[in-house]
Order: C-alpha cells, then sequence, then structure tokens
C-alpha cells in the first residue's frame, strides 16, 4: 500500500492533452491538488473542468518567462510545489536534408530547453517541499529506438536523459529526485495526427498487442513520485508494451 498524495501540490506541463491529461488525472484521483499549463485554453478549461482538483495556467513552457508564472501559479494556489511533471512536448516529422534551423530551434525549444527551464522555475519550491519530486516524460524515441522523420525529436528525447542524470545528482542533497517515463506508442490526440496506417504498423510490432493508455503512464509517475519511490533517482522506466524487445519481425512469429 502506498502512502496516499492527499493535497500534494503538483504541476503537470502539457497537462491539457493527451499523456499530461492522463498523468494529472491519476494525480487528481489520487487526491493531489494538479496544475496543469498548456497554450491552448480551450483545451485547457475542458480538461480543468474534467477533473475534480485540477486547475490550469496558460503558458509557453520553452520560455523562461512562461516557467516562472507556471511556479509562481502552482505556490499562489496551493501553497508550494512538491512534482513537477515535465511532459510537454511536440513531435513533428521532419525529414533530416530539409529540416530547417527553425525547426530545429522549435523542437529542442520546447521539448529540452522546455524540460530544464520548467524544472528549474520549480526549484525553490521542491527544495521547500522536502520530498520534491521531478518525473521527466522522455520517449523510447532517442534514448533507444529510432524513426525517419524525428532526428531533432530523438535528439531532444535523448538529451532529457542527459538533464535527468546529473539534475538527480545536484538535487540529492534537498531531496528532490529526478526520474523520467520513456512512453512507448501512447493514444493520444497527438499520436492520432500521425494518421491510422502509423498506428497500425506500430500496433502490429508491439509483444502485448496494443497502443498505450495514457493511464498507464499516469500510474508510473504516480508511483515515482510516492514515498514510497523515494530512494529512486536518475532512473528511466520504459511503458511500451515490450516494443523495444524484439530482435527482428521473426521474434513476434511465436
Ligand atoms: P499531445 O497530445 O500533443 O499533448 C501535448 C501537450 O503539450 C499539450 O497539452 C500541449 O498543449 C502541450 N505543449 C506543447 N508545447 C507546449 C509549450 N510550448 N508550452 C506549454 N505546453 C505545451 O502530445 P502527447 O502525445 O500527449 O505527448 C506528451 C509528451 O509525451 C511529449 O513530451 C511527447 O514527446 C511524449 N511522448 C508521447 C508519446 C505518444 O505515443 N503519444 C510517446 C512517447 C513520448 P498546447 O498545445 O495547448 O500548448
Amino acid at each position: 500500500m502506498f502512502t496516499p498524495l492527499d493535497g500534494r501540490s503538483v504541476v503537470v506541463t502539457g497537462g491539457t492533452k493527451g499523456i499530461g491529461k492522463g498523468i494529472a488525472a491519476a494525480f487528481a484521483g489520487a487526491g493531489a491538488q494538479v496544475l496543469i499549463v498548456g497554450r491552448d485554453e480551450a483545451a485547457a478549461e475542458q480538461t480543468a473542468a474534467e477533473l475534480p482538483g485540477v486547475s490550469y495556467v496558460l503558458a509557453d513552457i520553452s520560455r523562461a518567462e512562461g516557467c516562472a508564472t507556471v511556479a509562481a501559479t502552482a505556490v499562489e494556489r496551493h501553497g508550494g510545489i512538491d512534482v513537477i511533471c515535465a511532459n510537454a512536448g511536440i513531435f513533428p516529422s521532419v525529414p533530416l536534408a530539409a529540416m530547417t534551423e527553425a525547426d530545429l530551434d522549435e523542437t529542442l525549444g520546447i521539448n529540452l530547453k522546455g524540460t530544464i527551464l520548467s524544472v528549474q522555475a520549480c526549484l525553490p519550491a521542491l527544495a521547500a517541499s522536502g520530498r520534491g519530486r521531478v518525473v521527466v516524460t522522455s520517449s523510447i524515441t532517442g534514448p533507444i529506438t529510432g524513426f525517419p522523420g524525428w532526428s531533432h525529436y530523438g535528439a531532444s528525447k535523448a538529451g532529457q536523459l542527459g538533464f535527468v542524470r546529473t539534475a538527480a545528482i545536484e538535487l540529492a542533497a534537498q531531496r528532490i529526485t529526478v526520474n523520467a517515463v520513456l512512453p512507448g506508442n501512447i493514444m493520444t490526440e497527438g499520436l492520432a495526427g500521425m494518421g491510422e496506417e502509423y498506428l497500425r504498423s506500430m500496433e502490429a510490432v508491439i509483444p502485448l498487442g496494443r497502443l498505450g493508455t495514457v493511464a498507464e503512464i499516469g500510474s508510473t509517475c504516480l508511483f515515482l513520485a510516492t514515498d514510497e519511490a523515494a530512494y529512486i533517482t536518475g532512473q528511466t522506466i520504459v511503458v511500451d508494451g515490450g516494443q523495444v524487445l524484439p530482435e527482428s519481425p521473426a521474434a513476434l512469429s511465436v
């Protein structure tokens, strides 16, 4: 039995949709006070209305001022910050040969720089908590696998793990743990945009035979935020239905 998270203050960047919404739902279900962050007000309003215990703030987490707004809002509304789930991210597809500097800046700016800036902005409050938790949403793409069109995305997701490992050491003295969840293919609004053919081709190579759910990422983040996970830091958990395991398609024909 895990210690309840009643009343803990949780920030979920990108919590207005997809995986972040699943993370917000998991924490809200565990009794936490959750602040979700996005740029699209209609989605933010709708998610906050659907999930009791969840409120929203609009901010661009690729900018330091946006991240400062997020941290200040959480402290003002909840009296502090115990957990930040740095989840906001984008995955536009573009082949390396056609990639512009603007493409690169956008993906690295939101996924990598935005992760670092959003965690950095929450540091004083996380330290004051005495049991601060950072949970980063990375991906299997980059740290473990590759996919055409996602060289910049893969670099951003692998880069997040470099951040996690050093931040875990730097923040250990303040009893803040820093870990990452690596989702495989999880059914979200964002992934739906990749089209039916992409979704079916992914399903076909997942040993468990289906895409993941946002609730399955939410419960993993929730675990990393519990008191019982206090001794886990600088680590990664892959949540992918076994997608990274087969050595070849033949491995799936048993
Ligand atoms: P999604 O459905 O498109 O949701 C992305 C979320 O991030 C939205 O809430 C979006 O809100 C927010 N966001 C994007 N840019 C932002 C910015 N600059 N400032 C603030 N919020 C921003 O995507 P998802 O599939 O849930 O992906 C979420 C995370 O999981 C990403 O980091 C992604 O790399 C990772 N991931 C996803 C999968 C998958 O299969 N879905 C697999 C591996 C990893 P606004 O648009 O309103 O800003």
